[in-house]
């Protein structure tokens, strides 16, 4: 077992130093923490907090097969950092873990959901961006990723994404990467519904890479080191992750903004990052500026 530790850390940093990946846990486990919850809080009347405050229950939107930020674990609940998020502010609200309903939404359905009120929020490493921003709002960002590739181990082709051009890449129906690899790169694109579904294609050399933010991808490649290895340290584009709520509840939206400062200046957001994506990406971040427009 140690050995094979050894062996898998040491393959890890080979694959990104830029991420300062490392193992804490076999497996690269992330566990959950358990925030206050706050006790009766009041809001302004008919304000979405107070809605969500008395109802006592919140519908939060998270990715359900990503590791280190929103992966369903075998007793139905997720973890991950992005669920974290989730919880740490559906506390502030006065409601506690148990009382959110998960729900799972994928890249390409993300705004649809919000509009549609199948979720409150949505935390799930979701770019902020101004083609989506036309349809719904973002609190945050609360982290900023960057895109990379994934490739097999054995690959020594593909180290920059000029190295895609032509080529087969998997990524996910609706996301920025895709838009990205295909626009920018000229890459041939393999759809897929999520990013887990790209890794048997991956490995059976149906596709040559996987492309999406290096965070999810530095996931992947701790869960299966000797299968995957990430083509380069190297991001080429920014993901700033927001939370996504109804479009124009400014009130909502800066209450959450307000928020995120709060578990930053408390210790709560490192907290969050060191129960989950930390076991794994050394680097902790710091919250990022605020985008209160
Ligand atoms: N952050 C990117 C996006 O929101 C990629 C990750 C994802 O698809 O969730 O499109």
């Amino acid at each position: 077992m140690k050995a094979f530790m050894t062996r898998r850390k040491s393959l890890l940093v080979a694959a990104s130093a830029a991420l300062a990946l490392s193992l804490s846990a076999c497996g690269g486990g992330t566990t959950t923490t358990n925030p206050t919850v706050a006790e009766k809080p009041t809001f302004a009347a008919g304000s979405t907090m107070e809605k969500l405050s008395s109802a006592g229950t919140i519908k939060i939107g998270t990715k359900f097969d990503q590791p280190l930020f929103g992966q369903k674990g075998l007793d139905g609940k997720p973890i991950g950092f992005d669920v974290e998020i989730g919880k740490l502010i559906a506390a502030k609200l006065g409601i506690p873990a148990d009382k959110i309903e998960w729900k799972e939404t994928v890249s390409a359905n993300r705004e649809q959901f919000i509009k549609n009120s199948d979720v409150d929020i949505i935390v799930a490493t979701y770019t902020i961006n101004d083609k989506r921003k036309a349809e719904v709002s973002f609190a945050g960002p609360y982290y900023e990723a960057g895109q990379a590739l994934m490739v097999n181990k054995d690959n020594t082709s593909i180290t920059k994404p000029e190295d895609v051009k032509g080529k087969k890449v998997c990524s996910v129906t609706g996301s920025t990467p895709a838009a990205t690899i295909v626009e920018k790169y000229q890459a041939e694109l393999v759809p897929a519904a999520t990013y887990s579904a790209c890794l048997e294609p991956l490995r059976n050399k149906q596709v040559e890479a996987i492309t999406t933010d290096n965070v999810i991808l530095a996931g992947f490649v701790n869960k299966e080191p000797e299968a995957f290895k990430l083509a380069s340290d190297e991001t080429f584009t920014k993901e700033p992750y927001g939370i996504g709520l109804k479009k124009d509840d400014t009130e909502f939206r800066n209450w959450i903004n307000d928020q995120l400062e709060e578990f930053a200046s408390d210790g709560s957001y490192k907290k969050a990052w060191e129960a989950t994506a930390g076991a794994v990406i050394k680097t902790a971040p710091e919250l990022p500026e605020l985008n209160r427009y």
